[in-house]
C-alpha cells in the first residue's frame, strides 16, 4: 500500500507538469513563425473587447495564456492598476506588412544601420513573439506614459507581482547586457508556454528559414535568432510550477509536432495576404 502511494504520488509528480504544459499549441515550425490564423485556432481565444483598446474588432491570444492574464488583471485592479491589452497575437502576415512599412521608411540608411535600426522595436515577420499567443503589451508602447507617475506605479507592479501569475519582461534594460531590441516596459510574456517555444525556436529554425519579405536577407548576416530572438531576460520569473521549465520533460510531448502538415491545430494557409482590417501598429 506504501509503494502504491508512492507510485501514484510521483507519477502526480511527474504527470501533473506535463498535463498543464500540453494545453499550448502544438510547436511546429509554420507555429513558430506566426503562419497560424488565430481566429480559426481552438488553442486561440478572443481577448474581450473591454480588456483591449486596440482599433480591431478581436484580438486573439492563447488559452493558457488568457487565463493567467485574467487572474494577474484582477490582482492588479485590486491595487488600483488597470492593464488593458494593446497588442497580442499577430501572425507573420500582418507583421510582414508592418516591418516592410518600417524597412521602407529606412531605405535612405546605409546597409548595416537600416537594418539595425528598423531592428529597434520591430521584429522581422517570422521572428517575432507575438506570433505564439503567449505576449501581450499593456498600457501604452509611449515611452512618456511610462515615464509618468501613473507608467511609474504600473511597471512597478508589474515588476513585484507578473512572475507570480507566470509573467515576465523579455526585454529589459540593455545595460546588463542583453542583446536585441530596446527595453520594452509594457511588453510582458507567459513563460510556462513562451519558454517552451523560445527553446523550441531556436533548436529548430535556421536563418534560412527566415524568408518571405523585404529585407529577409540581412537576418543570417545580423544573428537574428541569437543576438534578437534569443535576446531576452527571464531570471526574474519564478515557475508556479518549477518542473515546467525542465525543458527535458517537454522533448517527449506530443506539443513537438515538427510535421507541419497534419497537426488539427494548424491552420495555415500560406501566401502573403496582408489582411489590413486587422492591422496593429509596430512592435514586436
Ligand atoms: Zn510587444
Amino acid at each position: 500500500m506504501k509503494h502504491l502511494r508512492r507510485i501514484i504520488s510521483l507519477a502526480a509528480t511527474v504527470c501533473l507538469p506535463l498535463l498543464l504544459a500540453a494545453q499550448g499549441h502544438p510547436v511546429t515550425r509554420d507555429f513558430l513563425m506566426g503562419r497560424t490564423h488565430y481566429e480559426e485556432d481552438t488553442c486561440f481565444v478572443p481577448i474581450s473587447r473591454g480588456y483591449t483598446r486596440l482599433a480591431l474588432e478581436y484580438s486573439y491570444i492563447q488559452k493558457e495564456t488568457y487565463a493567467a492574464y485574467l487572474k494577474m488583471r484582477q490582482a492588479a485592479q485590486d491595487d488600483g492598476i488597470t492593464l488593458n491589452v494593446t497588442s497580442a497575437s499577430r501572425n507573420f502576415w500582418v507583421q510582414k506588412y508592418i516591418w516592410e512599412q518600417r524597412w521602407q521608411r529606412n531605405s535612405s540608411l546605409p546597409g548595416p544601420e537600416r537594418i539595425v535600426r528598423s531592428l529597434q522595436y520591430i521584429s522581422m515577420p517570422g521572428t517575432s513573439r507575438h506570433h505564439w499567443g503567449t505576449d501581450m503589451d499593456f498600457c501604452s508602447k509611449e515611452l512618456a506614459f511610462w515615464q509618468s507617475e501613473k507608467g511609474r506605479r504600473t511597471y512597478s507592479w508589474l515588476k513585484e507581482n507578473a512572475g507570480r501569475f507566470g509573467f515576465f519582461q523579455p526585454y529589459t534594460s540593455k545595460a546588463g547586457g542583453r542583446t536585441g531590441y530596446e527595453e520594452e516596459k509594457w511588453h510582458w510574456s507567459y513563460a510556462p508556454l513562451a519558454d517552451i517555444y523560445t527553446e523550441a525556436y531556436r533548436t529548430m529554425i535556421s536563418p534560412d528559414d527566415i524568408s518571405g519579405f523585404a529585407g529577409a536577407h540581412e537576418a543570417a548576416d545580423i544573428n537574428i535568432i541569437g543576438l534578437y530572438v534569443c535576446g531576452i531576460q527571464n531570471e526574474d520569473y519564478i515557475p508556479p510550477v518549477p518542473e515546467v521549465s525542465d525543458k527535458g520533460l517537454f522533448k517527449a510531448l506530443p506539443l513537438f509536432q515538427e510535421n507541419k502538415e497534419d497537426s488539427k491545430h494548424q491552420t495555415s494557409k500560406g501566401g502573403d495576404v496582408v489582411p489590413l482590417n486587422r492591422l496593429v501598429l509596430e512592435d514586436k
